[in-house]
């Protein structure tokens, strides 16, 4: 199987099959599908005594909101295909979120793990700079972010040499990239976005009363769950997941193969582990099966793969022993993995609404760095003494004392944290309500990926159609 083709070729399916439930003028719907533009970009770096080449790629697959927003990804399997599906994926994302960006994506054909720090570093400006001479980078023309094998690092030498190369700009430059560190104008809580936005997008589900519960259960106290792909938005779904939500996640799969405790892997300890060695395997509280790559296949309620497209497909689907599948990556279930899944009554949340987190909180640290106000600084002070009033005029009214134990959290008035939070949450809960609403209004559409599609691409051809083009 080709990985790439198979991953296009899977968007294309599911956005053709949600075009048969929408009645668009003639020609739209190849208008919204098509990749507006792609561009291969090589360049030079002197590393080593010697010149290594490298290739790279930015695909902007619809400009019909600007600018365009999609991460940046170092992977050695990255290409062009990959990409511009994933810049669809992006297209339909902030569409069915409400974001105001149009979809776009990038890649760096490179494994980080070859170079060091210093060298991935001089790497990443010089793609900067090749972006930026096209026009690929810009806070109002496309912005990037951290996506598979980039984190905060690489957005602070992204937007430090998109500084450098734009100096007149600068007022507004912090915004040519999200995701970047606090202290370069980042948003608290953009790290965990994505993961958090898993956590969301399962409690959404559970919570409405028109879903399968799990197991007759509307929570996930005990429930088991089964993570692949140990990275950013793994780790942070598994955490808030065992943490907050009382879940027990029993595996845990990575490349090089995978650790598992029925009682639940202490997460934390887990990921220390793994920063010290490098692997997730040998892990003290946990049984290691090196090079076994069956760990998703194990019996669970809920798998969730976070690692990289076509994890789930037509030779394996039917191993899957899970009730619910939740796809924090992009792609991971393909077209036919999806049809083999569904007969046999696994219910699968969508890609483009369960990892929508991280555009979401993009779009906060975008707003963030062109208001040039942190949020909440004009209110939190004014909130928080109505607070201290309210408890107050209470314990007046009573005659007892605001409980303690819940008294910091009502007085407090909202750190930037708890806002952030609250939208990411609210985003999440309301796009789930009009998913179901969908599919409660039009059965037919039979499936939540199907929904969020139409969804989606009914709000794409109303902005085409609105503007002409
Ligand atoms: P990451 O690089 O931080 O983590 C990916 C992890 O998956 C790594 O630990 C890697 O070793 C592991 N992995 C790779 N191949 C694997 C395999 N065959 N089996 C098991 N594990 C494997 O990347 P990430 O940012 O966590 O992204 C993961 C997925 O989520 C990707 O599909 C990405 O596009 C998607 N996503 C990420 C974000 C974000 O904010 N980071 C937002 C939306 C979607």
């Amino acid at each position: 199987m080709n990985r790439a083709n198979s991953f296009l070729d899977s968007v294309d399916q599911n956005f053709r099959h949600a075009m048969s439930f929408l009645d668009l003028p003639d020609g739209l719907a190849e208008r919204i599908i098509q990749c507006n533009s792609t561009y291969t970009v090589r360049f030079g770096v002197r590393l080593r005594g010697r010149m290594y080449s490298f290739i790279g790629w930015r695909s902007v697959h619809s400009e019909h909101c600007e600018p365009v927003k999609g991460g940046i990804r170092y992977a050695s399997n990255a290409d062009a295909e990959e990409v511009e599906a994933l810049a669809a994926l992006m297209t339909l994302k902030c569409s069915l979120v409400d974001v105001p960006f149009g979809g776009s994506k990038g890649a760096l054909k490179i494994d980080p793990r070859d170079w060091t720090p210093q060298e991935l570093e001089r790497i990443t400006r010089r793609f900067t700079q090749e972006l930026n001479k096209r026009g690929l980078i810009g806070p109002g023309v496309n912005v990037p972010a951290p996506d598979i094998g980039t984190s905060e690092r690489e957005m602070a030498w992204m937007m430090d040499e998109f500084r450098r190369a734009n100096p007149t700009e600068v007022i507004n430059s912090r915004a040519c990239v999200t995701g970047k560190p606090l202290s370069k104008g980042g948003i608290a809580g953009r790290t965990e976005a994505t993961g958090r936005g898993v956590q969301f997008a399962i409690q959404s589900y559970l919570r409405d009363t028109r879903t399968q519960a799990l197991n007759s259960c509307r929570d996930l106290k005990g429930a088991s769950v089964i993570i692949q792909g140990f990275g950013n938005v793994g780790y942070h779904a598994a955490k808030f997941l065992s943490e907050e939500d009382g879940a027990r996640i029993t595996v845990v799969a990575e490349r090089d193969g995978y650790v598992a405790n029925t009682e639940g892997l202490a997460i934390e300890a887990l990921k220390q582990h793994q920063i010290r060695t490098g692997s997730i395997l040998g892990f003290d509280g946990a049984k290691s099966f090196a090079a076994d790559f069956t760990g998703i296949e194990q019996p669970c309620d809920v798998l969730i793969p976070a690692a990289m497209e076509n994890a789930i497909h037509a030779e394996n689907a039917e191993r899957i022993n899970a009730h619910l599948v939740v796809e924090a990556a992009n792609g991971p279930v393909t077209f036919e993995g999806d049809k083999i899944l569904r007969s046999r009554g696994v219910t699968i949340l969508p890609d483009l609404y369960v990892n929508a987190g991280g555009v979401v909180v993009s779009y906060f640290e975008w707003v963030k760095n062109l208001t040039h106000i942190p949020f909440g600084l004009m209110e939190r002070r004014r909130r928080e003494r109505r607070n201290q009033t309210i408890a107050a005029a209470l314990e007046r009214m009573t005659g007892k004392e605001f409980p303690a134990d819940i008294r910091d959290e009502f007085l407090e008035g909202g750190a930037e944290i708890d806002l952030v939070r609250s939208g990411l949450e609210d985003v999440m809960r309301s796009t789930w309500a009009r998913i179901c609403d969908l599919i409660e209004k039009q059965p037919e559409l039979g499936d939540y990926r199907t929904a969020a599609y139409v969804a989606s691409i009914r709000q794409i051809a109303e902005a085409y159609e609105a503007i002409g083009i």
